[in-house]
């Protein structure tokens, strides 16, 4: 393995960067004002030996359970995602240990502010409380201006939008952070990452495929990721984002040594062949935000219920809540995101309805029928013309 050039970052007593060894992080996956769910999950993901546990917060009532928790938890370390809440940063510095924010995510607030004050306040709050940052890019929210900006190329909208944060932070005098650049396609993470760090070798990256879906199909998208970049010296925190009950979280953090494991004993695992050639599940790990617990059981259900497809090259996204949901489904061929009781559901970025959550699985098969109808009869039509134009050919000679 190439060694890391990255410098340190200290989120708390864990440190990422240098040579410190790569940080296992997960997230817990319920309401934070669920104190009695959140505690339970905490606990799950510590005795997986997280190193660093992430929680959502979105709302005063967020901050207030937070505080609650971090009683009961002093020497877990944490951090914080504040999705579009960024003003919410100074109470939430104190309880923890980290502050993730989405340059993406700061266009809904206070649209009079720019975006270098919303990050300044950010980066006053972390200085106030010694906390690290995490500038996480996702594919999915990328800000406007850089997808403008870089309209034929997703992977330089993600990488130029971390690298001017990263000046920004610079400028404003502060060191401690990292950044993330996340996408559900591990290819886009790879390259991505690559030319990151080409860019700011100095920066520490925390690696991970988002909405990677269900295992077994989620872990080998995560691999594929984290072999081509950990071997290449890219990575120096990692969270692997499985769709799994909430009792089963402990997974990602096992999934993750499993991975550091083989890749420092230079276990390569094979990709089987056509893997990601057909049929396509992502699916966001769930979070606080998760509009109904149904959701997991909705993602293994879909699963299930489209195996029969799997020969056909569609993607299909199925998401947790209305934060992300509407704008990571775009991509998909279709896309499902979820809501307290209603499911919608999206053919590429046109929303085709809302369903209940016990008639959604039939919708989606109508469309996957559909899909498959016309893929078929084009493949049909290409087969024909071609036998037409041999046919021509023969009669001509
Ligand atoms: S899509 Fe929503 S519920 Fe799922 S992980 Fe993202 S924020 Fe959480």
């Amino acid at each position: 393995m190439k060694p890391r050039k990255t410098r340190k970052v200290y989120i708390g007593k864990v440190t990422i960067g240098g040579d410190a060894p790569i940080a296992v992080q997960s997230m817990t996956a319920t309401r934070t004002q669920d104190l009695e769910a959140t505690a339970r999950q905490i606990k799950i993901l510590e005795a997986a030996q997280a190193d660093v546990i992430r929680i959502a917060v979105d709302s005063e009532q967020d901050v207030v359970a937070l505080r609650t928790l971090r009683q009961q938890f002093p020497d877990s370390v944490w951090s914080v995602d504040l999705q579009e809440n960024y003003k919410l940063a100074p109470r939430v510095a104190p309880l923890v240990e980290k502050i993730r924010y989405n340059p993406g995510h700061l266009f809904h607030l206070e649209k009079n502010k720019t975006v270098r004050e919303k990050v300044e306040f950010i980066v006053n709050a972390a200085k106030d409380n010694d906390c690290a940052i995490r500038v996480g890019v996702n594919g999915g929210s990328v800000d406007p201006d850089y997808k403008e900006r870089y309209k034929d190329d997703s992977v330089a909208a993600m990488v130029f939008s971390a690298v001017d944060h990263c000046q920004m932070l610079d400028e404003m005098g502060f060191e401690n952070y990292c950044v993330s650049l996340k996408d559900s396609d591990a290819q886009k993470v790879i390259d991505a990452n690559r030319k990151f760090s080409k860019e700011r070798p100095d920066v520490p990256l925390h690696l991970g495929v988002t909405e990677a879906g269900l295992p077994p199909d989620g872990i080998i998208k995560t691999r594929i990721a984290f072999e081509q970049l950990i071997s290449a010296g890219i990575g120096d925190t990692i969270r692997v984002s499985l769709t799994l009950p909430n009792d089963d979280k402990g997974r990602e953090v096992q999934v993750g040594r499993e991975i550091l494991k083989d890749i420092a004993a230079r276990r390569f695992r094979s990709v089987p062949e056509n893997f990601l050639d057909g049929l396509n599940i992502i699916a966001c790990p769930s979070c606080s935000r998760v509009e109904n617990e149904k959701f997991v059981d909705l993602a293994q259900d879909v699963k299930k219920m489209t195996e029969y497809a799997e020969k056909y090259k569609l993607t299909i996204a199925v998401m947790g809540c209305r934060v992300n949901g509407p704008g990571e489904t775009d991509d998909a061929d279709l896309g499902l995101w979820c809501g307290p009781t209603r499911v919608n559901l999206k053919k590429g970025t046109e929303t085709l309805g809302s369903y209940s959550y016990a008639e959604i699985l039939a919708q989606l098969k109508k469309e996957i029928d559909e899909m498959i109808r016309v893929k078929n009869g084009s493949r049909h039509r290409e087969r024909s013309e071609a036998v037409g134009i041999a046919a021509g050919q023969f009669s001509s000679q």
